[in-house]
């Protein structure tokens, strides 16, 4: 089955045509500037030289996905001779809330549902929903799938996910932890389970998402335990932007004493914190790094506390599953940063971590990069959220 993935943002739209029956990325794509003057789309049909470009007006999302059609069904850079040949359309949503821990198959009740927890995910909520009903418009009789960033978190036991606040908060607006960037802690996961040859039911992992957006999570027998996002996905570790874990009283203090409201000392701890915030120099790990090595003092500091962190949830991971047995390292940082990796493993002996310093030189491969007596597994697995979400929906669609 060949299946069409859409990764729906307000203004822009990430597509990928896989052919599933050898799990084959096909062509993949991306749709900038929707609503905005000078709309492009570029497409990449894999194995060509050149990638297509073109601008062309596109006021809403239904133009966006009708040129998205248009370029893989075109004759000359397209990868699929009609509309007919598309088995399915994948969509990633970002919060289904607590009514899926699974992906679903797409229709009037789950529309309905997803509507219900725009609350909840005011920013990608609304244009995840925006793709979903413009694909349903132009394609009525292709069946649809949405997989969920949170559904993978949602067997985290109750000690994990409620907050110490009135409880009647959770039950009125649903203010617990939910974790975010689950599709790619769960393909992470399996792949480990996969390389290591072992099943996933036998298996403690601590699974690190090290993007622009970060998160951690523990995984005991294949099932998400905890994870360090939260009600949002500001909460846990520092982040490209974002702050992280903070005291909640330093919202009102600095509300206060920058004259800010409430939404601006927000923005502030979404857009202007984290690694940036710290620097004062970028959110680019690749930025922090050069100015580190020239002895600039707060891109040392930004990247020392990143990793602090992220060695601070290793910890309590390693504590709530009493044991681990591979620590995996994924996404932008987790993936190229041999000199993060470096910090994060630096003298974890005692608790089983040895890295191995050759072989962690390594980027985007999929590799064990622990030595050969380390109890612990360290390995690095390139993510692949689109192919999980692929998957997802072969197994959804072939299954009604
Ligand atoms: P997101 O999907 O959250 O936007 P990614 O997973 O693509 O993020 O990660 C992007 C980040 O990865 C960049 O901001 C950069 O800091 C980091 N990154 C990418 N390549 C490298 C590299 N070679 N060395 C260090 N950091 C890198």
């Amino acid at each position: 089955m060949k299946v069409l993935v859409i990764n729906c943002g307000s203004s822009s739209l990430k597509y990928q045509v896989l052919d599933m029956e050898h799990e084959n990325l096909l062509a993949k794509g991306l749709v900038e500037r929707i609503g905005i003057e000078g709309s492009v789309i570029t497409h990449t049909k894999i194995g060509a030289e050149d990638k297509w470009v073109n601008e062309t007006p596109m006021p809403t999302h239904k133009e966006a996905i009708q040129q998205v059609l248009d370029a893989i069904i075109d004759k000359d850079h397209g990868v699929i001779a009609s509309m007919d040949e598309l088995g399915a359309v994948g969509h990633r949503v970002v919060h289904a809330g607590e009514k899926y821990a699974h992906s679903v198959l797409i229709d009037d009740d789950v529309i309905r549902a997803l509507e219900d927890c725009i609350d909840l995910a005011p920013l990608h909520n609304p244009p995840n929903l925006l793709g979903i009903e413009a694909c349903r418009e132009l394609m009525p009789d292709t069946p649809m799938v949405a997989v969920f960033d949170t559904a993978f978190h949602q067997t985290m036991p109750p000690e994990s996910y409620i907050y110490a606040l009135p409880y009647e908060y959770y039950e009125k607006y649903g203010v617990r932890r939910y974790g975010f960037h689950g599709t790619s802690h769960k393909y992470v996961a399996q792949r480990a389970a996969d390389i290591l040859n072992v099943s996933l039911d036998d298996l403690k992992l601590i699974t690190c998402h090290l993007g622009n957006g970060a998160s951690v999570s523990a995984v005991k027998r294949g099932k998400c335990i905890d994870t360090s996002m939260g009600f949002t996905p500001l909460e846990g570790l520092v982040m490209g932007t974002r702050c992280g874990d903070i005291d909640p009283a330093i919202v009102e203090f600095i509300g206060q004493k920058e004259n800010m409201t409430q939404a601006e000392v927000n923005q502030v701890l979404n857009k202007k914190s984290g690694v940036l915030g710290i620097s004062g120099i970028s959110s680019d790990f690749r930025d922090l790094e050069d100015a580190a090595e020239k002895g600039d003092e707060r891109a040392q500091l930004a990247l020392k506390v990143f990793a602090h962190k992220v060695r601070f949830y290793i910890g309590a991971y390693i504590a709530e599953m009493n044991g681990v047995d591979a620590l995996v390292f994924t996404a932008g940082v987790g993936e190229n940063d041999m000199g993060m990796r470096d910090i994060i493993c630096n003298d974890l002996g005692n608790l089983g971590i040895k890295l191995d310093v050759v072989k962690n030189r390594v980027r985007g491969k999929e590799t064990i990069i622990s030595r050969d007596d380390s109890p612990v597994k360290i390995i690095l697995i390139p993510t692949n959220e689109e192919l999980m979400i692929a998957r997802d929906t072969v197994e959804i669609v072939e299954g009604r």
